[in-house]
C-alpha cells in the first residue's frame, strides 16, 4: 500500500514516520562520513587478546605518520580507550546537536563510550537498540571533520556493537581481527569471518598479537606460546595475514600508564611489527596492491600473474633461506613488470620438508633467496617452484623490481646447507 494511504492509521503511520527519521539519519551519516577515506573496524573474537591496545596503536602509528586519524570506542560495557590514552577525566562536549571528539593528538581525534558515561554501572542496563541509537549518533553527530582514518574499536565478540556499527557505516573498508597464538581458536575466528562476510564486510586481515616475546637484554625472539598460528590460519581460512605483535612488557605499561606505545617505542620490535601492520595495511588502502582473499587471489591470477616468495630478516633479504622470520608474497605481472600484491607472513619454521609443502600451499611460483641446500631445491622443485639464489640482501620490493626489469644481479649460492 503506498505510504500516503496508510498514514490513516496510526501504526502505519508512526511506522513510516520512523523510516523517514532513519532515511534521514542515514543521510547525514552518510554525509559525515564522506568526509573520512577510511573507515577499519577492529574485531575480535574474544576478550583479552589486546584488541583495544591494536586499534589505539594503529590508530596512533598512523598519526605519527601525518594521518588525520579518529578512533572511535563502541565498546560500551568496558570502554578501554580512555584509560589506554588517559582520558579518564574527559567528558564529550556538545553543542546543540553536535559532538566535539577530545584532540589526543592534533592529528588524533577520539570518541569513546567511556567519556559519555557517568559511571560504568550506567552501561548495564543499556540494551540493543539503545546501543544502535548512541553510535548512530557517533557517527551522525559528532564533528570528526577530514579524516584519512577512521578506527573503530568494537566489544570482543559479534554481538549489538560491531553488528550495529557494520550496518551503519557506510563504505567501510573492512575488519581486521586480532589474535593471539594461545587463544587461535579457529572456531573464534571463523566467527568473526562468518560474521563479516555476512555483513559484506571485507576482511582485511589478521593480526597476531602477543606472538613470542623478544628478550630486552639479549634481543633472541622466545615463542612462549607457539607463534606463527595466525598465519597458518589466515591462510587456512584464505584471508590476508597482516603481521604479528610481540610480547612487550612496556606495552603493558604504556597502556597502564595512559600513553600509546607507539609515541614512545616506535622503533622497538614491537614497534617495527605495528608499523609493519600499519605499511601492510596502508597499501591496501592506498590500492597500491590490491589485498582480496588468498582464495580470491588465487583465482584471479592468471598466466601472467606469478608469485614469488622471499625469505626475510628485518626487513631484508634473509641470505640464510630457513633461517627467516617471515615471507615476503608478491604477486607480479611478469608482462606489464609490475608488483600487484605484496603480504608479508611469519615462517612456520625451519623443520625437514616443511617450507616447501607450506609455501607451495601459499601459492609460490618462484622463490629468490640468498641461498639454499642442494636437497630443498630439489623438494620446491618437485612441487613445480624455481629457485633463484645468490641474489643480494636488498629489501624485497627492490629484488624483485630488478627480477623484472631483468637486472637482478645473482652470486654465489651462499649457504648450501
Ligand atoms: P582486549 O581489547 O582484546 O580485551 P586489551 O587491548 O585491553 O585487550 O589488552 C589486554 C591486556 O593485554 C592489556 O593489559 C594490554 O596492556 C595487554 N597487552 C596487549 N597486547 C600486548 C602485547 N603485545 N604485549 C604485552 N601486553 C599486551
Amino acid at each position: 500500500m503506498p505510504e500516503e494511504q496508510s498514514s490513516s492509521n496510526p501504526k502505519n503511520s508512526m511506522r513510516v514516520q520512523a523510516r523517514q527519521q532513519n532515511n534521514l539519519d542515514q543521510q547525514d551519516i552518510e554525509l559525515r562520513m564522506d568526509k573520512v577515506k577510511h573507515k577499519i573496524m577492529v574485531l575480535s573474537g574474544k576478550g583479552g587478546v589486546g584488541k583495544s591496545t591494536v586499534a589505539v596503536n594503529l590508530a596512533s602509528a598512523l598519526a605519527i605518520a601525518g594521518k588525520k586519524v579518529g578512533l572511535l570506542d563502541i565498546d560500551i560495557h568496558g570502554p578501554s580507550v580512555p584509560q589506554m590514552l588517559n582520558l579518564t577525566a574527559e567528558r564529550l562536549k556538545t553543542t546543540g546537536d553536535v559532538i566535539t571528539p577530545v584532540n589526543f593528538t592534533e592529528n588524533l581525534k577520539v570518541i569513546s563510550m567511556g567519556l559519555l558515561l557517568e559511571s560504568r554501572d550506567e552501561a548495564v542496563i543499556w540494551r540493543g537498540p539503545l546501543k544502535m541509537k548512541i553510535i548512530k549518533q557517533f557517527l551522525k553527530d559528532v564533528d570528526w571533520g577530514e579524516l584519512d582514518y577512521m578506527i573503530v574499536d568494537s566489544p570482543p565478540g559479534t554481538g549489538d556493537e560491531p553488528l550495529s556499527i557494520a550496518q551503519l557505516l557506510p563504505g567501510a573498508d573492512g575488519a581486521v581481527i586480532v589474535t593471539t597464538p594461545q587463544q587461535v581458536s579457529v572456531a573464534d575466528v571463523r566467527r568473526c569471518v562468518g560474521f563479516c562476510r555476512k555483513l559484506s564486510l571485507k576482511v582485511l586481515g589478521v593480526i597476531e598479537n602477543m606472538s613470542g616475546f623478544v628478550c630486552p637484554n639479549c634481543g633472541s625472539r622466545i615463542d612462549i606460546f607457539r607463534s606463527g598460528g595466525g598465519a597458518r590460519m589466515a591462510a587456512e581460512m584464505s584471508i590476508p595475514f597482516l603481521g604479528s605483535i610481540p610480547i612487550d612488557k612496556a606495552i603493558v605499561d604504556t597502556c597502564d600508564e595512559g600513553e600509546p606505545y607507539m609515541l614512545k617505542f616506535a622503533g622497538s620490535e614491537a614497534g617495527r611489527a605495528f608499523n609493519l601492520v600499519v605499511e601492510n595495511l596502508t597499501r591496501i588502502k592506498q590500492r597500491e596492491v590490491e589485498v582480496s582473499t588468498a582464495e580470491q587471489s588465487i583465482a584471479k591470477r592468471d598466466n601472467r600473474t606469478v608469485r614469488i616468495a622471499l625469505p626475510v630478516i628485518g626487513g631484508r633479504l634473509c641470505a640464510h633461506f630457513g633461517h627467516c622470520e617471515s615471507f615476503a608474497l608478491l604477486d607480479v605481472d611478469e608482462q606489464e613488470k609490475t608488483i600487484n600484491h605484496s603480504t608479508q607472513i611469519p615462517s612456520p619454521g625451519h623443520q625437514p620438508g616443511v617450507l616447501p609443502v607450506w609455501l607451495h600451499e601459499q601459492g609460490a611460483n618462484i622463490i629468490i633467496t640468498g641461498g639454499m641446500g642442494s636437497r630443498a631445491r630439489d623438494l620446491f622443485e618437485g612441487h613445480g617452484i624455481s629457485v633463484i639464489m645468490g641474489a643480494p640482501e636488498e629489501t624485497p620490493e627492490r629484488i624483485v623490481q630488478l627480477y623484472l626489469e631483468g637486472s637482478l644481479v645473482t652470486g654465489e649460492n651462499i649457504c648450501d646447507h
